[in-house]
């Protein structure tokens, strides 16, 4: 079933050859768990092969990380619905910040959901290729930035949610500090012993935390890389 959920008309056509494939990625998504249909939709609808190089893009709805150059990876299907359900549990946020644009998958999930997405990446060259892909599918509510992200994005907060992609061992105050009351924050938490998806909300007078799973994410380094 569909919701009429739509990609805008640049878009037209790129994804039609796999939508099989991502009706089958949609069902397992389905049986692990993930009940969300806002979410469903759009990963149903939106070409996940367009976010990775060619000579992978057979294996683009098999439910697993893939590399996207400079030791980096696309996020596995399954994380990226978690993640974003856990989002939007609450809600649809409708200014939201992602740490780690990557391929830029995450984002234009969240674009489609969502009505602004800002989102920082270290990394010049992958911060590029994702901005090439938000033009190619018409996604025009989401603003990329290439620097380091651990600061945020001061500039367009406070934020209804923020979305970390990359692991970090602490959560930092000043990121929170950009988080609107009330607004939720999900990121990957742990180092090199292991990482649990963490959701932070703050209700009435304390910060409740959710534990989301077991997560392997790349790390949230300092710095950027041109
Ligand atoms: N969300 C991505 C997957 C992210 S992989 C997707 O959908 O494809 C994690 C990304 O975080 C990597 O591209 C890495 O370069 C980036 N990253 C790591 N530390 C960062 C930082 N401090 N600021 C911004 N991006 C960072």
């Amino acid at each position: 079933m569909s919701s009429g959920l739509r990609l805008p008309q640049e878009a037209a056509g790129l994804g039609m050859t796999s939508q099989r494939a991502r009706d089958r990625m949609v069902e397992r998504l389905r049986e692990q768990g993930i009940r969300d249909v806002r979410v469903l939709d759009v990963m149903r609808t939106l070409p996940r092969h367009l976010f990775i190089d060619e000579a992978l893009a057979s294996r683009a709805y098999e439910d697993t990380a893939l590399p996207i150059g400079r030791a980096q990876t696309i996020s596995q299907p399954y994380v990226v619905a978690r993640m974003t359900e856990a989002l939007l549990e609450f809600g649809a946020p409708d200014n939201v910040l992602e740490l780690g644009t990557g391929s830029g998958y995450q984002a234009a999930v969240l674009a489609m959901l969502v009505k602004q997405v800002s989102s920082v990446e270290r990394i010049e060259e992958l911060s590029r290729m994702a901005r090439k892909r938000f033009r190619k599918l018409g996604l025009s509510n989401i603003r990329a930035r290439f620097d380091d992200g651990r600061m945020g994005w001061a500039e367009h907060a406070p934020f209804d949610a923020i979305l970390v992609t990359a692991a970090t061992e602490h959560v930092d105050p000043k990121l929170i500090a950009q988080l609107r009351p009330g607004g939720v924050f999900v990121a990957p938490v742990g180092g090199s012993e292991g990482q649990r998806l963490i959701r932070l909300r703050w209700v009435e007078d304390h910060w409740q935390q959710d534990d989301l799973g077991a997560a392997m994410f790349v790390p949230l380094l300092g710095g950027t890389l041109g």
